[in-house]
């Protein structure tokens, strides 16, 4: 029990849980007029303090997404109140897992045999998505398009539930990001994948019309975050 001299827990701030909630509404009815499917939104509160992540669950959002594997740690032993899904969605160190093992939800950056192995070993049977690298560009995370069907083998060989399939557009234009979302749609199809994990704030249309069927929003939902 908490000694009686603590103060309370400050209750999230009311007016960031009404912009969040509006922006909220907004996106929703934007994926509503582009798509009939149900779409997941995961809010990415990264780079935000837990006062935000506070208010986004007291917004209504369920899911929310980190990158960071200590900041997610500290996050989630911070946060009070209804503890959301926490989605990872970041570049993991296999040593880094165990920062983070008893609170992710769904690991969505699965993007190499050594991984998958790591957290099959610290949480078995535990749910993953792959990356799929769309930008061919080093150092952005994710696995070559061609070797996505063996790694999604290996995860289920350890034993790890595969949900789909996960993908971050290129920057710049959000259209130059379509041929990519549609190249992950077609591998996951062919490996009968239902989750495909694309869109940010900037192309989320563009993912939505290439078959996302969740997305994972930060800036739009929570405002710019400090760089990192
Ligand atoms: C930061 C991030 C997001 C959210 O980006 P916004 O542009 O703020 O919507 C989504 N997915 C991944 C992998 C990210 O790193």
């Amino acid at each position: 029990m908490a000694p009686l001299n603590e103060p309370p827990p400050a209750p999230p701030q009311r007016a960031l849980v009404e912009q969040i909630a509006e922006r909220g509404a907004q996106l929703r009815s934007r994926i509503a007029e582009l798509t009939d499917r149900d779409v997941a939104v995961v809010c990415v509160t990264k780079g935000h303090p837990v006062e935000v992540a506070a208010a986004a669950v007291a917004a209504g959002f369920t899911r929310l997404g980190e990158n960071y594997a200590q900041e997610l740690r500290d996050k989630a032993a911070a946060l009070i109140g209804p503890t959301p899904e926490w989605h990872f969605i970041g570049r993991l160190q296999t040593n880094k897992v165990r920062l983070v093992d008893r609170v992710v939800s769904l690991w969505q950056s699965v993007d190499r045999a050594a991984l998958a192995d790591r957290i099959a070993q610290r949480v078995p049977g535990a749910a993953v998505l792959v990356q799929v690298d769309l930008a061919g560009l080093a150092g952005r995370g994710g696995c070559p398009p061609e070797d996505v069907p063996a790694l999604v083998e290996h995860c289920r060989g350890r034993g790890l539930d595969v949900r789909g399939l996960m993908g971050v557009g290129p920057p710049g234009p959000a259209e130059e990001a379509r041929p990519g979302f549609r190249l992950l749609t077609s591998i996951a199809d062919d490996l009968g994948l239902e989750e495909r994990s694309m869109g940010m704030s900037d192309d989320l249309d563009v993912a939505i019309e290439a078959g996302s069927t969740m997305v994972r929003v930060g800036s739009a939902l929570v405002g710019p975050r400090a760089p990192r």
